[in-house]
């Protein structure tokens, strides 16, 4: 577990995860919340750092999801199960964790059977709908930024208290700050003007959903990498 904030944990510890290693925030209010569920089998975990951070699983009242993508939904039929937590999501992305539209597997994975097992998600309803410009009432306002490009319907989620953002799979850090993988993105083209969008912002902290969070002056490297990649894209 690692902390980034006094309000806001993750669940793998600062030493670093890679692109199969996917981080899981929580955010620590009068509730909790929790925002993105990793790969299936780590359910134990999340109750044991939930438990660790001195709340009780009826705590957590909410779960978002930054995106559909089973890398980020894994663990969230049965953290809904254990918790009675509402499960929140962009209306874009919610048909696919209703099971509405199926998941399409990346070419690339297609022939590894093992993927299977983590290529069948559990549908479940999404309980809050939500799009861009609204506001979360956690820890003092959270802002839904729609940022599609990764998947239709990805946000960003922006904490003005904590000074932080929230990013999902628009930037990696593994390594360093990169694009995600373009098997698994809807329209890499978007994504880049979306980065750029971000690059705009003012934010000290940015939290990925792989790899290191950067917690000093994020907005100025994220700008950097938005400018490198104008450099390379266009
Ligand atoms: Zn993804
Ligand atoms: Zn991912």
């Amino acid at each position: 577990m690692g902390k980034i904030t006094s309000h806001i944990y993750m669940t793998n510890g600062l030493r670093g995860t890679g692109v199969l290693s996917t981080n899981i925030y929580l955010l620590l209010d009068t509730k909790l919340t929790i925002i993105n569920t990793g790969y299936k089998g780590r359910v134990s975990q999340i109750c044991r750092v939930v438990k660790k951070l001195g709340y009780s699983l009826s705590d957590v009242e909410n779960i978002i999801l930054t995106h559909y993508h089973i890398d980020h939904t894994g663990n969230l039929l049965k953290l809904r199960q254990l918790t009675g937590a509402n499960v929140i999501a962009h209306t874009d992305d919610a048909p696919y964790i209703e099971g509405r539209l199926p998941h399409p597997c990346p070419k690339a994975l297609r022939q590894f059977k093992f993927m299977k097992c983590f290529w069948s998600p559990d549908p479940i309803d999404v309980d809050v709908k939500v799009e861009d410009g609204d506001i979360l009432p956690v820890l003092g306002g959270i802002k839904i930024i729609h940022t599609p490009g990764h998947t239709l319907g990805s946000i960003s989620l922006y904490i003005p208290q904590e000074d932080a953002l929230i990013i999902g799979d628009l930037v990696a850090n593994t390594y360093k700050l990169s694009l995600p993988s373009g098997e698994f993105t809807v329209n890499i083209s978007q994504e880049i003007r979306l980065i750029q969008k971000i690059a705009d912002m003012e934010f000290n902290i940015v939290c990925f959903g792989h790899g290191l969070p950067l917690i000093k002056n994020a907005s100025d490297r994220i700008e950097e990498f938005s400018v490198r990649l104008k450099k390379y894209h266009y």
